[in-house]
């Protein structure tokens, strides 16, 4: 079905009209290149957490928060970076042996396995030594890639959205961080009558935002701590801007699913819970809340770009919390879902 529909559309004038909207608002918004594509670190197809049925996850990378429970650190930088697995290295020297600015060569001609590198220069995220690397020791995370491109992956499940009611997510990192980039993939959404869903931290410029909002069909908003300076101690940013974009988003009746994740004695308490749930249900048209569950999965990643990660000794939260938490909000009359769900 779609594929006739897409033949339809390649000759038809709508294509056309979206790409001159996004050369237009591309443009006028960040000064960014014109169509000149932007910087991912994965798209994960079959995704079932991100928004309703089945759906391809895009991840762009940057962000301007650093979250202290972030499980995708990877996606904080706005450039490429490297990933290092030093349990993998055989020690064959390949890398040390490709790296032109000898950051690698270690004494005594070793490889230097250590995210630091050697005194010797300095790594410009260059790739050269993951691409002779013969045991994945050392990988790039993120990469360059156009909207075009992009559109082709996601394209190629199209079918599975259909049967599904599912999907493209774009997620990050914060998406709205490459916002020119972002809009030109949710045109070529639009243009291909794909389900778009944007999953924000809402902290962006609100011009930003409003534009991508005319192509966006849901909103999964983060909602991470209620109290201003405990915010900022947790995600290094004020939620003051988080609050005031996602009012104005809820004025303007945009489709919104709010997202708390709960961290355990961070904003698990029945404070913070109360709050949240006194504003989500003083916005307009916002009704669905989605609680998560604190996971350690990114802890890993974590050592392997050289980070520090400072909650280590924090566990997710049982059952239980989960249900009472859920519970506390129902109060204020929100429909909440524990967990990713695809009904949303
Ligand atoms: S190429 Fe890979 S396996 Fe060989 S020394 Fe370098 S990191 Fe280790
Ligand atoms: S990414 Fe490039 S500059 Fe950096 S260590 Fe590898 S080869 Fe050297």
């Amino acid at each position: 079905m779609h594929i006739k529909k897409s033949v339809q559309r390649e000759s038809n004038e709508r294509g056309f009209f979206y790409v001159i909207m996004v050369l237009i608002l591309v443009d006028g918004i960040a000064g960014v290149k014109r169509l000149a594509g932007g910087i991912i670190f994965d798209i994960m197809k079959y995704s079932v957490r991100d928004g309703p049925g089945i759906r391809t996850t895009v991840f762009l990378k940057g962000c301007p928060l650093s979250c202290a429970w972030c499980h995708n650190p990877e996606s904080r930088s706005a450039g490429v970076e490297m990933m290092l697995f030093p349990e993998r290295c055989i020690n064959c020297g390949d890398c040390s042996r490709s790296c032109p600015n000898g950051v690698i060569a270690g004494p005594a001609g070793k490889p230097v396995i250590t995210w630091r590198g050697s005194s010797a220069g300095k790594c410009d995220h260059c790739g050269g030594c993951a691409a002779v690397c013969q045991t994945g020791a050392r990988e790039v995370a993120g990469r360059k890639m156009t909207a075009a491109k992009v559109m082709a992956e996601v394209e190629r499940d199209i079918i599975f959205y259909d049967q599904s009611g599912g999907g493209v997510t774009f997620s990050g990192g914060e998406p709205l961080a490459q916002a020119g980039f972002l809009l030109e993939l949710l045109a070529g959404c639009r243009e291909r009558e794909i389900h778009a869903t944007v999953d924000t931290t809402g902290y962006s410029p609100l011009d930003k935002l409003l534009q991508v909002s005319e192509f966006t069909n849901l909103f999964l908003y983060d909602l991470k701590v209620m109290d201003q300076e405990l915010h900022r101690k947790y995600t290094g940013v004020s939620n003051r801007l988080v609050l005031d974009n996602l009012r104005e988003l809820a004025s303007r009746r945009k489709n919104i699913v709010i997202r708390v994740p709960v961290i355990p004695g961070i904003n698990d308490d029945h404070g913070n819970i109360t709050d949240t749930g006194r504003f989500v249900s003083s916005l307009p048209g916002v009704n669905k809340v989605q609680i998560l569950p604190y996971h350690r999965s990114g802890r890993e990643k974590y050592r392997r770009l050289g980070l520090e990660y400072n909650l280590s000794g924090l566990s997710p939260p049982g059952d239980a919390l989960m249900d009472n938490i859920a519970v506390n909000l129902r109060k204020f009359g929100l429909e909440v879902q524990v967990g990713h769900q695809t009904n949303i």
